[in-house]
């Protein structure tokens, strides 16, 4: 098996989330008091950055004061420099807090160009992906799912208390199977409606309640592909924050090749030889065909299958 990349986006430098310290409200202020502390704000979801000189989405206490009131702040964790990090939810709008802060405007930008084009150091962009799941389980979890009612925060944004019935509730993550599925020297992949043209990719689902990661594996590929396929073995795995996605990259074997592919699902699927999708990776296919980039798990799943044999 090979090692996965340390260049999978989303992943990379991950803060210390101080998780013990969570329901520590004294902590927790000082953190939000000491001067070194920088505040990643999300507008509509979308976050915002300094554009004076290139973009900067770490905000002071003073320059986030002058974009308004958080509606909703969770503590994100420290970083390798030792600042604390909170994301914010600003009430405002992306034009309202254009011009907030004199000679640096400020521009809301939406992460997921933002971490494709690499605008930001790759540590900053986990940090945002981070800020960008919780801030939305926020904004779409205001009321008690045991009983409708308004819930508040707690634990220094972490989980959501109703005060009718005492639930507690969590941030949810939603795992999905991302899988290379192998026969030999050629690879299944398939393309969704809403890829850029050309583009084919590693099949993926989510997992269902009462599945492990394998048998999401041998479900996806069947419903998608009309397959068979066996020897699930693990790789890596990405946060995706589209809202909350984890996505578990797998390999697996194909037990059979004639392919019935589910026309609701994918647009195409097909088998492509390891020549065809090293040229794709590189740019370089003779159709144009093209494979995503190396910011998502799936480019690392067909450089692994190029690189040699990933399963067996
Ligand atoms: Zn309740």
């Amino acid at each position: 098996m090979p090692t996965p990349p340390h260049a999978i986006g989303f992943t990379l430098d991950p803060l210390d989330r101080m998780s013990e310290k969570r329901d520590d409200e004294q902590f927790v202020a000082s953190l939000r008091d000491d001067p070194a502390t920088r505040f990643l704000l999300f507008v509509n979801n979308v976050p915002l950055f300094k554009r004076a000189a290139g973009h900067d989405p770490l905000f002071d206490a003073r320059e986030a004061a002058l974009l308004g009131a958080p509606r909703q702040s969770v503590l994100l964790g420290r970083d390798a420099d030792g600042r604390a990090l909170f994301a914010h939810a600003l009430d405002a709008s992306a034009d309202s807090v254009a011009d907030a802060l004199p000679s640096n405007p400020v521009e809301a930008i939406e992460l997921r160009p933002v971490a494709m084009q690499g605008l930001v150091a790759p540590a900053l962009g986990s940090a945002l992906g981070e800020a960008r799941s919780m801030l939305d389980w926020h904004r779409r979890h205001g009321f008690c799912a045991n009983c409708g009612t308004p819930t508040t925060d707690a634990g220094a944004g972490w989980r959501r208390v109703c005060g009718k019935c005492d639930a507690q509730h969590f941030p949810r993550v939603d795992p999905v199977v991302i899988m290379l599925v192998a026969d030999g020297e050629r690879c299944l992949l398939g393309r969704q409606k809403q890829f850029l043209p050309g583009m084919y990719s590693a099949l993926a689902g989510f997992v269902e309640p009462g599945e492990t990661f394998e048998h999401a594996v041998y479900r996806e590929v069947l419903e998608e592909a009309g397959i068979r396929c066996t020897e699930v073995t693990y790789y890596a795995s990405q946060p995706w924050p589209f809202p909350s996605s984890l996505m578990i990259g797998c390999f697996a074997r194909a037990l059979e090749t004639e392919l019935t592919v589910d026309m609701n699902e994918l647009e195409d699927a097909r088998w492509f030889s390891r020549e065809e999708v090293a040229a794709m990776l590189d740019g370089t296919h003779a159709q144009g065909l093209s494979a995503p980039k190396p910011f998502a798990i799936a480019h690392h799943l067909l450089k692994a299958f190029v690189d040699g044999p990933v399963t067996g």
